[in-house]
This record gives C-alpha cells, sequence and structure tokens, in this order.
C-alpha cells in the first residue's frame, strides 16, 4: 500500500491516481532494497551499478513519457515524483534515469520521425540499449547553441562528423550518442543517432570527479565519423528544437533536486533521533531542530513549485522561463539543504556511511548541470525584460 512521506509534508502526492501510486510504491520498494544497499561503494569506486538499468526498465522508469512505450496513461505530476524517489535514494541513478529517458528518449520523440520513434524508443524504454546525449563541448558548455563546433557535412544519404564533445553522461558504455552538430551548408544545428561502434567514434571516461562520481561522464571525439541519413533526427532543424528537449529535462533535473535534497533531509532525521550529547537526543536542542525546519521549509516550497511546473506541462502551458525558474531555485535550494543537513551530522557528516556525505557532493553536479544557475536566471530574466542579457 502506498504511504505518503513525511517529508512530502502538504501531501502533494495525494494528487496522484491510484494507479501512479501503486508504480510509485513499486519503484520505492526496489529503490530500497536493490539500490540504496549498493550506492555508497560505487560511489566511492566511482563505478555506474549497471545491474539497475534493467531493473529499472521493468518499473517502466524509461518508458512512462511516451506513446509508444507507456504501459498507462499517466500526468507529468507522476513523472516529476519518479525522478524525485530516484534522486532520493541516489543522484547518480537519478542522472543515468535523466540520461536515458529525458536526454536521449526525449530528443527521440521531441525531434524524430514516426518510424525513428518506433525504431529507437522500445528498445531504450527495455534497457536493451543505452543511450547519450552530446551536447555540451570542451570550448562551450553555457553558449552551447553559438560555441558549438562540431560539423556535419552531407554528402548524398551520409553525413560526416568531426569535432569533441564533453561530460557526456553514461557515454562510456552507451550504444548510441545523439551528437549536435553545426550543418556545414546551411549553419544549423542537427541532431543524430550515431551506433558508438562507428569508426572514427572514441569516449574516454573522465576521471577525479568528487560529485555524481557513479556517473560516467565522457570526453567524445568524432572523426570522420560517418552517420546515414535516416539516423539524422528528421525534426531538429535548429536550435530551438534543441531547447524543447532541454526544456522538459530541466523541469526533470528540478524535482530530482527536491529528491536529493529529501534524501539528506530524512537521512538528517534518523540522525536527529539517534544521536545523543548533553544527555538528550541532539533533535531535542533547538538549533538542531532550526537545520531540520529549515530544510522541510526548502523541501515544501521547491515541491510546490514543481509540481506546478508539471501541471502546466500537462495543460500545455509550460514555457522555458517556467521550467529555468524551477531549475535554478529547487537546486539552490537544494544546496542549502543538503549543507545544513550534512552540519547536523557534526564528523559523522563527512563519511559515506551516513548517506549524507554523498547527497552533499552529488548536489554540486546537479547544481551546474542542465544550464548553470547564472544561465537559468537569464532566460528567466530575458522573458520578464524582453531582453535577451546572453546574446
Ligand atoms: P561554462 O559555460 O564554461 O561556465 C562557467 C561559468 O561561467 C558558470 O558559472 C556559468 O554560469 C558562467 N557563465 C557563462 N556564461 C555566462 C553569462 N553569459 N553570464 C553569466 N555567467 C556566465 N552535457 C551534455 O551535453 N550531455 C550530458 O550528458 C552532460 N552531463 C553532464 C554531467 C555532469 C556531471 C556535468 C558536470 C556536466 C554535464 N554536462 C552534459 C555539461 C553541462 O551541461 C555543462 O557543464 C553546463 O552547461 C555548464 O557548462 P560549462 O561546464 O562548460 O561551464
Amino acid at each position: 500500500t502506498f504511504e505518503l512521506l513525511p517529508s512530502d509534508f502538504y501531501g502533494f502526492e495525494n494528487l496522484l491516481t491510484e494507479q501512479e501510486k501503486t508504480a510509485l510504491t513499486n519503484l520505492r520498494a526496489y529503490l530500497e532494497s536493490d539500490v540504496r544497499p549498493i550506492v555508497n561503494g560505487c560511489w566511492e569506486r566511482a563505478e555506474f551499478p549497471a545491474e539497475v538499468i534493467r531493473p529499472l526498465a521493468a518499473l517502466g522508469a524509461y518508458s512512462f513519457s511516451w506513446p509508444e512505450t507507456r504501459p498507462f496513461e499517466n500526468s507529468a505530476v507522476f513523472r516529476g515524483f519518479v525522478a524525485l524517489e530516484t534522486a532520493r535514494v541516489d543522484a547518480s541513478v537519478a542522472t543515468f534515469v535523466g540520461v536515458q529517458n529525458g536526454l536521449a528518449c526525449g530528443t527521440i520523440s521531441a525531434t524524430g520521425s514516426q518510424e525513428q520513434r518506433d525504431e529507437w524508443l522500445p528498445r531504450l524504454a527495455s534497457g536493451e540499449i543505452v543511450g547519450a546525449f552530446g551536447l555540451t563541448e570542451p570550448l562551450s558548455g553555457s553558449d552551447a547553441a553559438q560555441g558549438l563546433r562540431t560539423t556535419a557535412t552531407r554528402t548524398g544519404d551520409t553525413w560526416l562528423l568531426n569535432g569533441a564533445k564533453r561530460w557526456i553522461g553514461n557515454a562510456t558504455f552507451s550504444d548510441i550518442t545523439i551528437i549536435w552538430a553545426k550543418d556545414t551548408a546551411d549553419g544549423m544545428v542537427k541532431g543524430f543517432i550515431v551506433t558508438t561502434d562507428t569508426p572514427g567514434y572514441t569516449a574516454t571516461r573522465i576521471e577525479g570527479k568528487i560529485s555524481l562520481r557513479s556517473v560516467q561522464n565522457a570526453d567524445i571525439v568524432l572523426e570522420n565519423v560517418v552517420v546515414p541519413e535516416k539516423n539524422r533526427l528528421q525534426n531538429a532543424n535548429s536550435f530551438k528544437d534543441t531547447a524543447k528537449v532541454l526544456r522538459l529535462t530541466r523541469a526533470e533535473v528540478a524535482w530530482s533536486a527536491v529528491g536529493t535534497s529529501i534524501g539528506a533531509y530524512e537521512a538528517a532525521v534518523a540522525y536527529a533521533k539517534e544521536r545523543t550529547q548533553f544527555g538528550k537526543e541532539i533533535g531535542g536542542h533547538q538549533l538542531v531542530q532550526d537545520l531540520l525546519v529549515k530544510s522541510l521549509g526548502n523541501i515544501t516550497a521547491s515541491l510546490g513549485m514543481v509540481v506546478r511546473v508539471s501541471q502546466m506541462l500537462d495543460e500545455g502551458s509550460q514555457r522555458d522561463e517556467h521550467a529555468a525558474l524551477a531549475k535554478l531555485y529547487t537546486t539552490a535550494r537544494m544546496r542549502e539543504t543538503v549543507a545544513w543537513c550534512r552540519e547536523l551530522f557534526g564528523g559523522n557528516g563527512i563519511v559515506l556511511d551516513y548517506d549524507v556525505a554523498r547527497f552533499f557532493a552529488d548536489a554540486e553536479a546537479v547544481y551546474s548541470y542542465e544550464g548553470t544557475r547564472e544561465m537559468n536566471t537569464l532566460i528567466v530574466g530575458r522573458s520578464i525584460t524582453g531582453q535577451a542579457a546572453f546574446v
């Protein structure tokens, strides 16, 4: 039976249907029994737990959004809670899902032809293959549109891709990577489904990360990579189409940030009831209660925001600036929350055993990816003033 999370203080989960609650209960049970016990070890060893890919697929994690694959009709709020539940246990696993589901399937769903959707979505949704999304480059991150240097040159029915990508999640083991490149004929940004065994494609793991250590990020080099025209995303005609995908994934990242905050908060509540100092549980000290209450306030405000942004998606009124404000706001609140929760643990807050250290470290990457706070601020600023400060 479904139980409201105590950290869902205002009961937003009551908005879900019975079918959605059952799916979420099953996901939650799997994450607790099979994922939570292994994630600290994976983080320390900087390994991704590949054994979670198929079970998460069976629970619907990469299929709920797409008409071609979804097990039942569902709401954007429900899909947000799927991201939240995953991040509540581990931000790296949530990032894997975000890439596989949001960025890989999301791009193919939003910009592929029906034929391309039919070819790739079922295979990605079932976890048979893993997808990655290559937009960022060594020399362009925030200015991904203007600064994009990877090129695509058409000859007959094939394209030749040349360039480099950086930070690409899941790309050390992905079967396909979506590569965004500028058409040398018309200068427009186009998207290509590149199978990673194509000659000239190499992916090298980025080492030494202090955040999201389990996520496998890669530097990719493309040297005369040949892609057939049938693998060019047929409805990706300019960066505006890429931005459509990013709007949806930013809203999902905003949900994941709430999940990461909740993961840290739940660890802190448990510790506050278990650790004693000055002859009583530390949760009985006023200043410790203040840390918990401020954290719950951040979580509750953020949850209200992401729920509404998802409802706007279903209503057809969600715009780029709505997702951008949610992403920048909830990740900033997450960064405060994980720091307060870590503080509550004293010294034990910096060792992996208590979970909170992992949430604390992982929050940093989530704060910066899918558009930094500054870039999302400029998207909202443009909508308020009508002036684009970043072009
Ligand atoms: P830069 O763009 O170099 O920015 C550096 C700083 O300058 C930032 O603080 C930024 O806000 C600021 N800045 C830049 N321009 C302005 C401006 N006009 N005004 C004010 N401030 C400005 N990318 C992918 O394509 N696919 C992935 O799967 C992927 N996964 C990632 C996973 C992780 C763990 C990380 C860390 C990154 C990932 N990225 C991925 C890349 C990510 O989206 C970029 O890191 C992010 O967009 C920021 O780009 P940058 O790192 O190049 O920073």
